[in-house]
């Protein structure tokens, strides 16, 4: 055991200096030691679990970092208590994914006759494709859950703590566990209103909630402005419910650039969402018809400050997207001693660096870009970095592309308009931009527009920003996305021979 006590301590130190073969050879890989000692904190528990890294979170950073670690040889535990895949798989992407698709279908059944299909009387089942979904999730976490025992990574179900042993050691379900590296990948949760803050306000859902719903609610009232109201909105309107979407400014996607958060804005309106503008939530109460929304309005135009209070009745979904706060409730990290932010992110170097030494984040619990793939890519370079000896190993969070899946989608990477304009100056960037109706469009009654905007820098006019709403361009993004992370210029776009007919040569061919 003292061997083991000794080997263990030196993965603490770089451990690429010692080669890899020496460094997992010495003592029981994979499913992790065991250490006999008498624990201060608690007297009761004598046995420590040790494994090379131990993960605080079965999501997309999680098992990502986790699997990359095992195959690099590290012994691995990975800590879950709820179910493997996380956000994304659960409550996130993936069942999102779906029911946008679905939406998709709502909205090209408007199109069939344009195209010349008689479809007849089409009815839509919530439940059938409620029931396909959740056996889809079911799937993958089956999936997930073979996939960690294939790589003989440990799992372990239940809710994990820090305890205050002066060694980084977390508890579960009264066992404890230690490794010479603990990466924290506690996702997020949705930010819930308590009735404190709106009288009422628990009777709402959240988009956790969402994925529970077993009907279609016949009339639906979302409140928030970022991605999540925006999707939720639009799948639920698509698929038939009166939807109404509350936000507090005068635009959806605050964030995005301007181009889009008004085009995106004006698409919801279009699509017959019922967009309430400067506008929050009173206050919620039941009657035995569904739920009462009352609203309050201001308008910022008007000097004397005047409120309107409206109220929306019937409601059978009241759905809160205002955000989401990091999982941290109940981890222990205070007494860790680990640096947060003011809205309770942990604090993380570029290398996912905690303030503690031997303790890492990755993904949505640093608050930093909350995609999938952020987290996974971070979770991986990470392993890669303690594992493999790569010293260098780091996510580059610069030019990360990402989509909304609104109808029609949106994608988007690099820098707003804005932000180049605040960041090189306006004589150093040019804008080109266009709108025009996809030929899809062309013979249906139906229509919605394709926008894109290039932002360009400097004299050479290198691309740093592309964000385009349109039909397809969802699928458009990737690929131009790579050509901006190898630094492309307009020039390149322009070397680049055109795909007719498509939406997405008009990037090629803009002037
Ligand atoms: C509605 C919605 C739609 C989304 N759509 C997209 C999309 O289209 N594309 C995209 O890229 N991203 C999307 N996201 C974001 C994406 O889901 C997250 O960025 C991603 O899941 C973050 O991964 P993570 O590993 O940081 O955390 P998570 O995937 O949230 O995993 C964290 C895990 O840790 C567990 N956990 C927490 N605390 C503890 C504890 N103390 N002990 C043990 N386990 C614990 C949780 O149960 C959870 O399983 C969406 C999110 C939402 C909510």
């Amino acid at each position: 055991m003292a061997i083991l006590i000794q080997l263990t301590r030196r993965t603490r130190a770089p451990c690429w200096f010692i080669p890899r073969k020496q460094l997992f050879s010495s003592f029981p890989r994979r499913h992790g030691g065991i250490i006999r000692r008498s624990m201060a904190s608690d007297p009761a528990t004598t046995e420590t679990t040790r494994f090379d890294l131990l993960v605080i979170g079965g999501g997309s950073g999680g098992l990502a970092g986790a699997r990359r670690a095992s195959e690099l040889g590290a012994s691995t535990a990975v800590i879950e208590s709820h179910k493997l895949g996380g956000t994304c798989v659960n409550v996130g992407c993936v069942p999102k994914k779906v029911m946008w698709n679905a939406a998709v279908h709502a909205e090209y059944l408007h199109d069939h006759s344009d195209y010349g299909f008689d479809v007849g009387n089409v009815r839509f089942s919530w439940e059938a494709l409620k029931a396909k979904r959740d056996a889809y999730v079911g799937h993958l976490n089956r999936i997930y859950r073979n996939n960690l025992d294939k790589a003989k990574i440990q799992t372990i179900h239940g809710h994990a703590r820090f305890t205050n042993d002066p060694e980084p050691t977390v508890e579960v379900n009264g066992k404890k566990y230690t490794a010479a590296h603990i990466l924290i990948a506690t996702g997020g949760q949705p930010t819930v209103l308590t009735d404190d803050e709106v009288p009422g306000g628990s009777l709402g859902v959240t988009s956790d909630g969402f994925f529970e719903l077993e009907t279609l609610p016949k009339r639906s009232v979302i409140v928030g402005a970022g991605y999540i109201a925006v999707e939720m909105a639009g799948i639920l309107s698509t698929l038939g419910s009166k939807t109404s979407l509350i936000i507090r400014q005068t635009g959806v996607l605050r964030n995005f650039d301007s181009f889009i958060s008004t085009n995106c804005t004006k698409e919801l309106q279009n699509s017959g969402v019922d967009l309430w503008k400067n506008s929050e939530v009173k206050s919620v109460s039941k009657t035995d018809k569904g739920l009462e929304v009352t609203l309050v309005t201001k308008d910022p135009e008007k000097k004397n400050n005047e409120e309107k209070i409206s109220t929306i009745q019937e409601v059978d979904c009241l759905l809160w997207a205002i955000g989401r706060q990091p999982n941290t409730n109940g981890l222990n990290i205070g007494e860790m001693g680990l640096d947060t932010d003011e809205r309770g992110h942990i604090i993380v170097d570029e290398f996912q660096n905690t303030s503690r030494p031997g303790v890492y984040a990755v993904g949505d619990v640093c608050g930093k870009a909350l995609l999938t793939p952020v987290a996974i890519a971070a979770g991986r370079k990470l392993a890669h970095r303690l594992f493999e000896g790569k010293k260098d190993s780091k996510l580059d969070y610069s030019s990360i592309p990402t989509v909304v899946f609104s109808h029609p989608p949106i994608g988007t990477v690099g820098l707003t308009e804005e932000e180049a304009i605040k960041l090189r100056g306006k004589e150093n960037v040019k804008i080109y931009k266009t709108s025009f109706t996809p030929m899809y469009h062309a013979i249906t009654s139906r229509k919605s527009l394709c926008i894109m905007k290039l932002v360009c820098e400097g004299k050479e006019e290198k691309v740093v920003g592309l964000h385009m709403q349109g039909l397809g361009c969802d699928e458009m993004l990737q690929g131009f996305a790579l050509a901006i992370k190898m630094g492309a210029t307009k020039a390149d776009f322009d070397k680049t021979v055109a795909i007719h007919p498509t939406s997405s040569e008009e990037f090629v061919t803009m002037r």
